[in-house]
């Protein structure tokens, strides 16, 4: 379904990326694997074979984006998806959290899927096709104590996405979020080293795969149709 699609996957290393550079390379697409731990990258890109390739970076540099860009036209010559995934959990009441965190949350959460969104979606506009994912969270729509900053900055990601949607409309770029409920995944051991229980340890919670399933089937949109927003989360979550 996706035969002949070249995507670019950020967050590749763990978790939810790992899940979808997974599924969109069994769906048939060439996949960029991107984040910063190359030894993970190397191991996964080994699992998929041939149709994957990787690429080590810091999506925290303001370069990165463009650097990205370039490393995968230079590879695939085109690409016609960008799964803009990579994120970072910190979680902190107002009272203990590290300040210094703060612009490291912005840059990954929020500066780079916004840089990487606006590139990517020049270079898809121009060859006439393309598909964005946005991965935000359930925390967007939550006020839950000590995510002010994590939800805050996924809340701001949705209104940028859902316009870029609308800018793009008729372009022949589809433009999607996707909102995962709590997901087991490396992201609580942030919580989960300072002490206390991840989300994950609360209910019964998904696995990648699951949300992988949903960025593929976002992907796989035709005709006229665009799944522009997925809230994808625990049977047990409301
Ligand atoms: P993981 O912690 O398992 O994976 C996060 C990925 O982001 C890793 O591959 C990591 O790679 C990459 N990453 C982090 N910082 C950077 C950076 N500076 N530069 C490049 N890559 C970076 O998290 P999940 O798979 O759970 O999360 C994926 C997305 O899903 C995130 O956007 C998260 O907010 C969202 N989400 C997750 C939920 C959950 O319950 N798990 C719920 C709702 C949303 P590396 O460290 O190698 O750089």
């Amino acid at each position: 379904m996706l035969d002949g699609k070249v995507a670019v996957v950020t967050g590749a290393s763990a978790g939810i990326g790992a899940a979808t550079a997974h599924i969109l390379a069994s769906a048939g697409a060439r996949v960029l694997l991107v984040a910063r731990r190359q030894d993970r990258l190397e191991t996964l890109q080994q699992e998929i074979g041939d149709a994957a390739q990787f690429m080590a970076l810091n999506l925290s540099d303001p370069s990165s984006a463009s650097a990205l860009l370039d490393h995968a036209l230079a590879a695939f010559g085109k690409v016609d998806i960008l799964v803009n995934n990579a994120g970072i959990l910190r979680t902190s009441h107002h009272d203990d959290f590290d300040l210094d965190e703060l612009d490291r949350m912005i840059a990954v959460n929020y500066s780079a899927v916004v840089r990487a969104s606006i590139l990517f979606a020049r270079h898809m506009k121009a060859q006439g096709v393309g598909q964005i994912v946005n991965v935000s969270s359930i925390g967007a729509g939550i006020a839950a104590a000590g995510t002010g900053i994590y939800g805050g900055l996924k809340l701001a990601l949705e209104r940028f996405t859902e316009v870029l949607r609308v800018e793009l409309a008729g372009s022949g770029v589809r433009v999607g979020l996707v909102s995962p409920g709590t997901t087991s995944t490396e992201i609580f051991e942030d919580m989960k080293s300072r002490g206390q229980p991840g989300w994950d340890e609360f209910l019964p919670a998904m696995q990648a795969g699951d949300i992988a399933r949903a960025i593929r089937f976002m992907c796989e949109q035709t005709g006229n149709a665009n799944a522009a927003r997925m809230h994808i989360y625990a049977t047990s979550e409301t």
